[in-house]
């Protein structure tokens, strides 16, 4: 049926052009850690900057800071915490 072929492959290039929609998930993956940062802000002209660099629970971050400011004394931190998202497909438009 030579009629119903090329509905088919019409069909298919047209698909190519369109967009599809995502839907943003979070991932429950145990896998993925989240990354948590904390950069030391103390300062009047400019910022210490030292930086603890991505440790993955806020418990070690906390003792990071503490060593930091039991070094240091300094006291403004500016923390990421960083999460992974998934994005998974959803219908076409
Ligand atoms: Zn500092």
């Amino acid at each position: 049926m030579p009629d119903s072929v090329n509905t088919d492959v019409q069909s298919r290039s047209a698909t190519r052009y369109r967009f599809r929609e995502y839907h943003v998930a979070t991932v429950t993956d145990p896998l993925a850690l989240p990354g948590h940062e904390a950069v030391c802000v103390t300062g009047e002209e400019h910022n210490c900057g030292a930086e603890s660099g991505t440790l993955h629970t806020p418990d070690e971050l906390t003792r990071w800071i503490a060593e930091h400011c039991a070094r240091t004394g300094h006291q403004h931190y500016e923390q990421t915490v960083r999460t992974l998202l998934r994005t998974e497909p959803g219908a076409w438009q």
